[in-house]
């Protein structure tokens, strides 16, 4: 190969993909999957961590080099570490990620053995592993004080019944720490039966964690004599952990993962991309699986009518917002014709609800008007309570589609109403298939609904006869409504129109 200066040299980062909560990837991992040339995955690394990095840094190169154990298909380590070399030659910048750690089974020092032969920059990027962090969310620590005092990591992927293993079990059994077995769910009866050999005692706790970390966690415990039976009849297949020592009996005092409300329930959230994070981090840290569909989009209309409104918005005396949605294209209406806040200086408000209202406050300005019930006849009724309603001017900023309840209520009272339409939920086809897929085999818990439109987009996107499979959760009357009429059974439904509202309905159709 001809004489290459280090500059034109790429580098390869050989990272921890952690266990498989995406929360437990390092900064470190995850600043460089948003700004690498190309990412080349193991099997073991959660595919939404790659997704998230394909959002974040849409021009990277995705390559699945997971190798499947030893199928014909997947890539052998030295074509790996052939790939890795000449990507590097290339000048790339190329994230190597690997669940877990990278060092820890993970064949990640051979990858890194080829680099440094090749004269390759590399660095090494740790990661959580799943030998303390399966064990940790299912309620085991790897050590104790006073329980112990040393911990091994141990490969079951040897049978410690053939002659060249280099496991020396029957030292590990006396060894009295605890032992995190990786792998070796087929050899688990023999490392069973060897370490029993090796004297360790047979009521002796042991566990075994499949997909720890994972919303699809499950957790088998017994002793070390009925463990290998247990994994057998509960059917856990890989990726398990096996912890065997005293530690594993704390999992009855300190288990917290598989005990949350949620745990296991897998929900679908509807809400619009631009709002639905806060509804499924909240709804993962109670340890539901949320099924993300983005079954709508916001769409900016026309911004016209809003500029024209707010060249003249000191003739207004009221101004209506009905989501944050409208609040957003106001905001960017505003500060498109260079002003601030102040623009809306005298003006009274009302929001419809909550969140509205809170994404109104963010821009330091507190609503004047928000009803108890989150619709717009409530919004109509506080409105109408007020004396300095009557016969003013209202710039109503709603979405496509509204309906014409409050325009026309506040007519009624005397006002002049100008009702500009700022945006239009659209649905997105993004995540219906595999949706379509969960709702045929039975497998989502609940949908949860922020607003009639979401549940227009949820049934365009699965069909009627697939949305009426699982019982929603509603925001507030307007949505139960519109789920009614679609036929989809609304199981609970929001006393508060906000997030909060939505997640405590949830948990209490959760656990009826
Ligand atoms: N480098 C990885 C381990 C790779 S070896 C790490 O540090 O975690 C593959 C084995 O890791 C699997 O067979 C299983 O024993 C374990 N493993 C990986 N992820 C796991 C998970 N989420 N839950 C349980 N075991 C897991």
């Amino acid at each position: 190969m001809p004489e290459q200066s280090k500059s034109e040299l790429g580098i390869v980062y050989l990272a921890g993909a952690g266990p498989g909560d995406p929360g437990l990837l390092t900064v470190r991992a995850r600043d460089l999957l948003a700004t690498c040339d190309v990412i080349a995955t193991d099997a073991l690394a959660n595919p939404v961590i790659v997704a998230a990095a394909r959002v974040s840094n849409p021009g990277v190169e995705v390559l699945d080099v997971g190798k499947r154990g030893g199928s014909a298909a997947s890539a052998s380590q030295d074509d790996i570490n052939a790939l890795l070399v000449r990507l590097g030659r290339e000048g790339k910048r190329i994230v190597r990620l690997k669940g877990g750690d990278p060092l820890v089974f993970g064949r990640g020092s051979e990858e890194a053995q080829a680099l440094a032969a090749a004269g390759v920059p590399f660095e090494i990027v740790p990661g959580v592993t799943a030998g303390v962090a399966a064990p940790a969310y299912a309620g085991i620590p790897v050590t104790h004080r006073g329980v112990a005092t040393a911990v091994t990591f141990v490969t079951g992927h040897e049978d410690p019944s053939k002659p060249e293993t280099q496991t020396d079990w029957s030292a590990l059994a006396r060894a009295g720490g605890t032992i995190v077995l990786y792998m070796g769910v087929k050899t688990l009866p023999r490392i069973a039966t060897a370490l029993m050999n090796g004297g360790m005692s047979s009521d002796t706790p042991a566990a075994a964690v499949q997909w720890g970390t994972h919303a699809k966690q499950r957790t088998v415990s017994a002793t070390i004599s009925t463990i290998a039976d247990a994994v057998a009849r509960d059917g856990l297949g890989a990726p398990v952990i096996t912890v065997i020592g005293d530690v594993v009996a704390l999992r009855k005092e300190i288990g917290w993962f598989e005990a949350r409300p949620l745990f296991g329930k897998r929900i679908v959230v509807t809400r619009a991309s631009a709002q639905a994070g806060g509804l499924r981090a909240r709804l993962a840290e109670l340890g539901a699986k949320v099924l993300d569909v983005p079954a709508l989009r916001i769409e900016p209309l026309d911004s016209a009518p809003l500029r024209v409104a707010l060249a003249s918005i000191g003739e207004y005396g009221w101004l209506v917002l009905t989501s944050q949605n409208a609040v957003a294209m106001l905001w960017d209406a505003i500060r498109a014709a260079g002003r601030d806040s102040r623009a809306l200086a005298g003006l009274r408000v009302a929001c419809v609800g909550r969140s509205t209202a809170d994404a109104l406050l963010a821009h330091g300005i507190a609503a004047d008007v928000m009803p108890a019930r989150f619709v717009a006849e409530g919004v109509l009724a506080e409105m109408a309570k007020r004396a300095d309603v009557r016969g003013a001017r209202v710039l109503y900023v709603a979405a496509e589609g509204a309906r014409d309840v409050l325009p026309s209520g506040l007519r009624e009272l005397g006002c002049t109403v100008d009702v500009v339409r700022a945006y239009r939920s659209v649905s997105t086809r993004v995540g219906a298939e595999s949706l379509r897929g969960e709702l045929e085999r039975g497998d989502v818990d609940l949908a949860t609904f922020a607003s009639a439109s979401a549940v227009r987009g949820y049934v365009e996107a699965v069909g009627g006869e697939l949305a009426r499979r699982a019982p929603a959760v509603s925001i507030g009357p307007v949505t139960s409504d519109a789920l009614r009429a679609a036929g989809i059974d609304v199981v609970a439904e929001a006393s508060e129109a906000s997030v909060d509202g939505l997640v405590a309905a949830t948990l209490v159709a959760a656990v009826e």
